[in-house]
């Protein structure tokens, strides 16, 4: 499998987008996330992408250890008087063990989906370079001088487009493109134009809005409404369901909400059986996007037969904790005609509630019949809906 690197440009002092006293945009806060942690964080979540070095300006160090806490990532390369030059001093940084492929990435691009990185990546099985691209919306007018200004001309807009980033190429023909530019004095504004110059060859893939590049005051408050609407890294507040039935069997009793209730029955299951339990288990792993409770731990691993479900529950919260995530509240409905399960309910609280070391207050666990309809009614199993919501802090926070 190719070996992919991937570059952030993030050496610009970039004060357009406020006032000086805010310092460089890309380590102001979006969403109260530096926008270069996000620009960062897509690239360390592909799984194509193996490793990541962002080229800095020198007086920005503190600011850059700041925004990229925690984060595992190579040291930072020095910018150049340049974007190119630091392009440049990025990709000789990755030279001495070259990756196959290379994303060169504005840091002022924190809203990038994972889609547009596949889509690059995916056009380097045919191509030398692919770039995101846009087509223009609005009609083209050529001014004579600054506004207001007489029209010079109208300029077709058929089949020109906005380049985006992150530009994709296969590494070492772009690296070479860039020691040439240098070594003759040329400068572009992005590395397309360097690798077009080079005569390699660069196709156009779909962009996306959402990859705006952030320069102006009025741009931030245009990523702030965007993220506002749930577009950008995942974070936010999820809602997960799951559903669960297990068939009667021979049995003493059946074990629900972790609660073991006597009974002239039992659940059948390759582990305890407990429908309350996985059900809710679902609903966690569903608002993390998880899977499903088969998927962490398959029936035909032995190591589950007769396993107590706390496991199962005990996992998701582990999930959900390991993304510093908290659940907000769970909501269980059981459907049986027997047992009766309110007199468990609150004890199937408190067994769930410590289970997610969170409080009782936060868990719901209720009961109804089906009116003696269908399988349920006939009594030949339990069934169990639960919904879990959760939050997930953006990922800084
Ligand atoms: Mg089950």
């Amino acid at each position: 499998m190719a070996r992919t690197a991937a570059v952030i440009v993030a050496a610009g002092r970039g004060e357009r987008a406020g006032s000086p006293a805010d310092g460089p945009k890309q380590y102001r806060l979006l969403g109260g996330v530096p926008v270069l942690r996000r620009a960062i964080e897509p690239f360390l979540a592909s799984p194509g992408i193996s490793e990541l070095v962002v080229a800095i300006h020198p007086a920005d160090e503190e600011a850059y250890r700041r925004a990229t806490a925690g984060l595992a990532l190579r040291p930072p390369v020095p910018g150049g008087a340049s974007r190119q030059a630091s392009v440049r001093n990025a990709l000789e940084a990755l030279a001495a063990d070259p990756p196959d492929h290379v994303l060169v990435h504005d840091a002022a691009r924190p809203l990038l989906p994972p889609s547009v990185i596949a889509r690059v990546l995916a056009a380097l099985a045919e191509h030398d370079g692919a770039v995101p691209a846009l087509a223009l919306p609005d009609t083209l007018k050529q001014a004579g001088g600054s506004l207001p200004s007489r029209i010079a001309a109208t300029v077709s807009r058929e089949a020109l487009y906005r380049a985006q980033t992150p530009q994709a190429f296969r590494f070492a023909p772009l690296l070479a493109a860039h020691r040439r530019a240098a070594a003759e004095g040329r400068d572009a504004t992005d590395d397309a134009a360097l690798a077009e110059e080079a005569g390699l060859d660069v196709v156009l893939v779909e962009g996306a809005a959402e990859a705006m590049k952030i320069t102006t005051a009025e741009d931030f408050l245009l990523a702030e409404a965007l993220l506002g609407r749930g577009i950008g890294p995942a974070s936010g507040t999820r809602t997960g369901l799951g559903v669960d039935v297990h068939r009667f069997g021979p049995g003493t009793a059946v074990v629900l909400g972790g609660v073991r209730i006597p009974h002239d029955e039992g659940l059948l299951g390759h582990s305890d059986a407990d429908v309350v339990l996985h059900a809710l288990t679902d609903a966690i792993l569903g608002a993390l996007a998880e899977g499903d409770i088969g998927v962490h731990f398959p029936p035909s691993d032995e190591r589950w037969r007769g396993a107590p479900s706390r496991l199962f529950l005990a996992h998701a919260a582990s999930l959900l904790a390991a993304r510093s995530g908290r659940l907000l509240h769970a909501d269980v409905t059981v459907l049986c005609e027997r047992p009766r399960i309110a007199p468990h309910a609150a004890a199937m609280r408190e067994t769930i509630a410590s289970i997610l070391a969170v409080d009782a207050g936060r868990v719901s666990v209720k009961a109804t019949t089906t009116e003696r309809l269908g399988f349920l009614g006939r009594g030949e199993g339990i069934a169990a809906q639960a919904v879990a919501t959760v939050y997930l802090p953006a990922p800084s926070s």
